[in-house]
């Protein structure tokens, strides 16, 4: 099918062909003739996908004729996080040239009086993230009672950082009639629910994975004692053809720590997380997008939505906790059909957060070694060693700050979730990338079943802003590593050698140990 099919105007379709589009994607194919009908749509869609197209090409046709008035939005769009919601402002920018749309973008961190002024001109298409844009209606700059179009996007991911109160009070100013268009990557039961409620008589459009440009990365996982990480990810960038590289690391101290170790390695490196001002923010994306910086050592913010041509690595010098997380970190590379590489850091302890990842994407990541360091394996969460094989890390013990428990960016899901998008959204199946040796045997073949051990989800009291500070974990209770094993007296992880008393786990007492 091309473009034309699809219904689009003259202009919109010049646009996408200087884009250099050819053809629509499974998810604009089948969303943007249903949009243009005027018809609410239920998305089960991942970036990466091309989705942004699917709804802002049918929405720039839809709003051509008409014009704003002032403070009153013809169209709003609720993204969870600044750096999408500037995508999609780029996007708008970008199919929306040869019309002449009006656009306000209120995200976090940027001036209150130039939003204003925005908004005060006549906003065709707001784009939005719900604590400012609520910051906006509360202070009376803005009536929402035009806005005819509708889009929540990623709303599984407002769910995970406790946006949807401020959503549902967004939704709740807005005229019954209109056009609502609903993405999610996941569709649990609250979003379902959610979706009940916002929706009219929705089609329902599903992709099955993502575009073809997201599955192509190359996966490689290195497991190594904690305080040689550092070390590996060094080699591995020195060993690897980095053209332009994310480090994603899961806390914004980290993020701070590695960026000046690389700087001091000589390396190009930028950072970026949660904390930095928008400013910074966006000025630091835009040196990497332009290629002043080689290596960008970030959070998740920079998880989903960014799309920098031609990525050629990602490196997870942190396993995420969620593993839907990991899928979004490694979809930055291996875009637009390039190859991709990912390499992930794991340490010993952190076997239960490798088999969610793998049960995820229902495949096993193939282990590397890097050249000049010990290869340690993964232990169950008992502490356990598992299978057989690779050599024990030389320097055993967690880092200490590990032992105070994880803390995550406020912004970041919460815990993993159970629910698994519509089918695998990766593939692993090319062989490791050149000068990193392959691993002489798999710590574990099989991924086992996710962490069962969840709590339930816990709204935040305050959920509005996207940089109000740092949110503590609540789906690992234990500290990481003290109790996994590592400082254990040596025997224990010895202990398979069929002369150890039976039952009695790893708690053996030192009288009945055999040695
Ligand atoms: P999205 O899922 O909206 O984040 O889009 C993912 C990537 O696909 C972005 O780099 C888009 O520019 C690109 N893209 C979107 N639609 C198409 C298309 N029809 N053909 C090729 N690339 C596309």
């Amino acid at each position: 099918m091309s473009f034309e099919e699809l219904g689009l105007s003259a202009p919109v379709l010049q646009a996408v062909t200087e884009k250099g589009y050819t053809t629509p994607t499974p998810i604009q194919e089948k969303a943007i003739p249903i949009v243009l009908m005027g018809r609410d749509i239920l998305g089960c869609a991942q970036t990466g996908t091309g989705k942004t197209a699917s709804f802002v090409l049918p929405m720039i046709d839809i709003l051509a004729e008409g014009r704003a008035k002032a403070r009153m939005p013809r169209s709003l769009i609720l993204e969870p996080t600044r750096e999408l919601a500037a995508q999609v402002a780029e996007n708008f920018e970008v199919y929306g040239k040869y019309n002449k749309l009006s656009m306000a973008l209120l995200i976090g961190g940027v001036s209150f009086p130039d939003q204003e002024r925005a908004l005060e001109k006549g906003a065709d298409v707001l784009i939005a993230t719900p604590g400012r844009l609520l910051d906006h209606f509360e202070r009376g700059g803005i009536l929402l009672n035009d806005v005819k179009i509708l889009v929540i996007d990623e709303a599984d991911r407002m769910l995970d950082m406790g946006f949807i109160p401020d959503v549902e009070r967004i939704v709740a100013t807005l005229p019954k009639i209109r056009q609502t268009l609903f993405f999610s990557a996941t569709m649990p039961p609250e979003i379902k629910r959610l979706a009940d409620r916002f929706l009219s008589n929705p089609k329902e459009v599903t992709v099955s994975r993502p575009a073809s440009a997201n599955t192509n990365v190359v996966q490689g996982l290195v497991i190594v004692q904690d305080d040689q990480k550092r070390d590996a990810l060094l080699a591995l960038i020195k060993s690897q053809e980095v053209k332009n590289a994310i480090v994603f690391c899961n806390r914004k101290r980290d993020v701070a720590a590695l960026h000046t170790i690389l700087k001091k390695h000589g390396l190009n490196a930028g950072a970026l997380h949660g904390d930095m001002s928008q400013p910074a923010r966006t000025e630091t994306l835009e040196k990497f997008k332009a290629g002043d910086i080689q290596i960008l050592v970030a959070s998740d913010v920079a998880a989903r939505g960014l799309d920098v041509q031609d990525m050629s690595h990602v490196f997870n010098y942190d396993v995420p906790f969620s593993p839907e997380d990991y899928v979004h970190r490694i979809g930055r590379t291996g875009r637009a059909g390039k190859t991709g590489h990912s390499f992930t850091l794991a340490t010993p302890n952190e076997g239960d957060l490798i088999d969610a990842i793998q049960k995820l994407i229902n495949t096993t990541i193939p282990r590397v070694e890097v050249p000049g360091l010990d290869t340690a394996i993964l232990e169950a969460s008992d502490g356990r060693r598992r299978g057989r094989g690779g050599r024990r890390g030389g320097r055993g013990g967690a880092a200490p700050e590990r032992g105070r428990g994880p803390r995550r960016e406020h912004s970041e899901p919460r815990e993993p979730r159970n629910e698994q998008p519509a089918a695998a959204p990766v593939q692993a199946e090319a062989a490791p990338a050149p000068e990193v040796q392959q691993p002489r045997s798999e710590a574990r073949a099989e991924p086992r079943e996710a962490r069962p051990d969840r709590p339930p989800r816990e709204r935040r009291p305050d959920n509005r802003g996207e940089s109000r500070g740092e949110r503590r974990p609540e789906h690992r209770s234990e500290p990481r590593g003290e109790s996994r094993g590592e400082r254990r007296p040596e025997r224990h992880h010895e202990r398979d050698d069929g002369n150890s008393p039976k039952g009695l786990g790893d708690h053996v007492p030192a009288f009945l140990a055999r040695r």
